[in-house]
């Protein structure tokens, strides 16, 4: 096993065995979001030899665009799908307690009793909290981890959530549910440990066309062309699957969020979600970052026509999720408390439900009449067992690994909190944290935040480059870490990140 380190060096090194390969690979997988980098761990661990083609960077697409959240699976109660919700909570378990404590961990999520929430509506929202304490429970998942849900008072609410319109609340329900550091270092964890388990891992390669036996690859740095052969080609596309086969329906539909300061919420101490009026079971959240944000989402559109490679949040959506849960605070939020946005499109399969909002959150293994093989749809929450899926269609004879497998800087949270190193730092690191401040050599200015105010510091930027494949300084501010998600910040950001950048790729050439 190696160590995980992906970066420029490694990328041309597996490109290179890729390109000179002689004998046919036993499992090629395209895309490398949450799905794409879960298929290649799976695929590893069962001893296949695995190559991962990604066109742009690691989570270009759709798994960076996520509310972050690792959802226990109620809101598919109702729409009757029992087994997807039960399938959110046993995922979730696994996160939470062995596969990735270190970017997963509790949220405390509450509803303002608000006079927009009648009598009959909390009766109903406390049953939807009961049988998500009962997929806890069927989850294995103890109430000292997830503790249960329960009525909070006033106080206790405001507490929470000090930002919230007093006038007539009657106090609150508080729940728990789990919530991820950042969804696009998730898929660098997985690349990483994939990597650690003999994946090769190549970005900047997309796959111009692919059957069941093979592909067409393309080198986006050099514009090169090669064929590649393999016993099995998994499409892991996400929204873009349609683009290399017939076989597959999909429906996109568009989710916005908008980032603000927590102190324009007036603080916040994790979740707050206030019902969108009209429409039954449909909330707008905030969800409270440690970084000194709020997320705030989602919408639901449909979002048909050509695929965008960076989708874009139109100006209704962000007034929709502003008017909303404006309701129910004691200072409205206005445009100008927007300090960014970010949308992006769930690939949704086509199903027969008017609103996409009522399609299928379900996951499907597809395979084409040339034997290409594409797994699409579900959630991020559930990328283990899609990826356990897609695996066991081409290798039944082989045991999945991955329920028990921490990926690279996992540990129980009791060894995490021993870590010697800020909590910070752990948050995004885990158990190497001590490895990225130890990339500072010593040097006091590389132990300093990249901007003033930002809990990032400038070593990690190194750490992105040697161990992390950021290949560029949109790699770090868009995905390796999240400065981007605030533009103002990006663009300040960016001269350091790409100094440092610099001056890696000199001492390494040294
Ligand atoms: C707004 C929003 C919020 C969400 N929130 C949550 C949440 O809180 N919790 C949760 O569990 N789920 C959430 N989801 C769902 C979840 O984000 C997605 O289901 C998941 O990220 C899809 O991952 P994927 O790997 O299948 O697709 P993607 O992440 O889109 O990955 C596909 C990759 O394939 C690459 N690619 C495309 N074509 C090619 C090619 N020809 N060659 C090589 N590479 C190619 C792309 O560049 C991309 O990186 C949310 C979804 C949306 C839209």
């Amino acid at each position: 096993m190696s160590h995980g380190l992906l970066n420029a060096a490694q990328r041309a090194a597996d490109l290179t065995a890729l390109r000179d390969a002689r004998a046919p690979l036993d499992v090629l997988v395209i895309g490398g979001g949450v799905t794409g980098a879960g298929v290649a761990l799976d695929a590893a661990t069962r001893g296949l030899r695995v190559a991962l083609v990604e066109r742009a960077d690691l989570a270009h697409g759709t798994s960076r665009w996520s509310s972050k959240l690792v959802h226990g699976g109620v809101r598919y109660l109702a729409q009757g799908a029992v087994g997807i919700a039960l399938e959110s909570a046993r995922e979730r378990h696994i996160l939470l307690t062995r596969t990735a404590p270190h970017l997963v961990r509790p949220i405390r999520q509450a509803i303002p009793l608000t006079a927009a929430i009648s009598q009959k509506a909390e009766r109903e929202t406390r049953i939807g909290l009961a049988l998500a304490d009962g997929l806890r429970r069927a989850a294995g998942t103890s109430a000292r981890t997830l503790h249960r849900a329960h009525r909070a008072d006033t106080a206790a609410l405001l507490r929470h959530a000090p930002g919230v319109e007093r006038n007539g609340l009657r106090g609150g329900l508080v729940s728990y549910d789990a919530q991820l550091e950042d969804d696009a270092r998730l898929v660098v964890a997985l690349a990483r440990t994939a990597h650690a388990h003999g994946a090769r891992i190549v970005t900047r390669c997309a796959a111009v066309q692919a059957t069941g036996s093979g592909a067409r690859l393309r080198d986006e740095l050099t514009g090169a062309t090669f064929d590649v052969d393999a016993r099995h080609v998994i499409n892991a596309t996400g929204v873009w699957a349609g683009e290399l086969t017939d076989a597959l329906k999909l429906r996109p539909s568009r989710g916005t969020h908008l980032v603000v300061a927590l102190d324009a919420l007036g603080g916040l101490g994790g979740q707050l979600s206030v019902p969108v009026p009209g429409e039954g079971n449909r909330w707008v959240f905030a969800i409270a970052q440690r970084s000194g944000v709020a997320y705030v989402g989602l919408t639901d559109e449909a979002a048909p026509g050509p695929i965008p490679d960076v989708p874009e949040a139109p100006p209704h959506d962000i007034t929709f999720l502003l008017n909303t849960l404006n309701a129910s605070l004691a200072r409205p939020l206005t445009r100008d408390d927007v300090l960014g946005t970010y949308a992006g499109l769930r690939p949704l399969i086509e199903g027969d439900a008017t609103k996409t909002a009522d399609l299928s959150r379900s996951h499907a293994v597809v395979r084409a009449s040339d034997g290409l093989l594409s797994v699409v749809g579900g959630k991020l929450t559930t990328y283990r067992k899609m990826a356990q899926d897609a695996v066991d269609a081409i290798a039944p004879d082989r045991p999945c690994r991955t329920r028990n497998l921490p990926l690279l800087g996992a540990a129980p949270r009791d060894a995490l909190a021993a870590v010697a190193a800020p909590a910070r730092l752990v948050d995004r690191h885990g158990t190497e944290a001590p490895d990225v401040l130890a990339l500072a050599g010593g040097d006091p200015a590389l132990l300093e935040p990249i901007l003033p105010g930002s809990d990032i510091l400038k070593c990690e930027i190194l750490h992105a480059a040697a161990a992390e494949l950021a290949l560029d300084a949109d790699d770090v501010l868009d995905r390796r870490t999240r400065i981007g998600l605030v533009p103002a910040n990006r663009q300040r950001a960016r001269p350091a990140v790409q100094a440092l950048l610099d001056e890696g790729r000199q001492a390494s050439a040294a």
